[in-house]
């Protein structure tokens, strides 16, 4: 694995995709889009719904630290449940 400072690997387990580290902000951790297909829709509708709920509040705000907190657990299910599908896929 080359690890390539203008690139960001999809943090699910197995996985070799990478994006553009240009496109985010330092320190992102991205789940490439065939991945993410593989979580649950629960979890990406749960993702999906406090992301646009942590947009009606000012960045770094009570309510919007709420919102992020629900949104990364989201996300880390998003990620579990891709890494887990990935192993079955083999
Ligand atoms: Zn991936």
């Amino acid at each position: 694995m080359i690890d390539r400072p203008d690139r960001i690997r999809c943090s699910v387990f197995g996985c070799r995709r990478t994006a553009p580290s240009a496109k985010y902000p330092e320190g992102t951790q991205i789940i490439c889009g065939k991945c993410w297909r593989l979580g649950s829709k629960e979890s990406r509708a749960e993702h999906t719904r406090w992301k646009r709920a942590q947009r009606r509040y000012t960045e770094g705000s009570h309510a919007w630290l709420a919102c992020d907190q629900r949104l990364n657990r989201a996300w880390a299910a998003v990620c579990e449940q891709a890494s887990e599908a990935r192993v079955g896929i083999g």
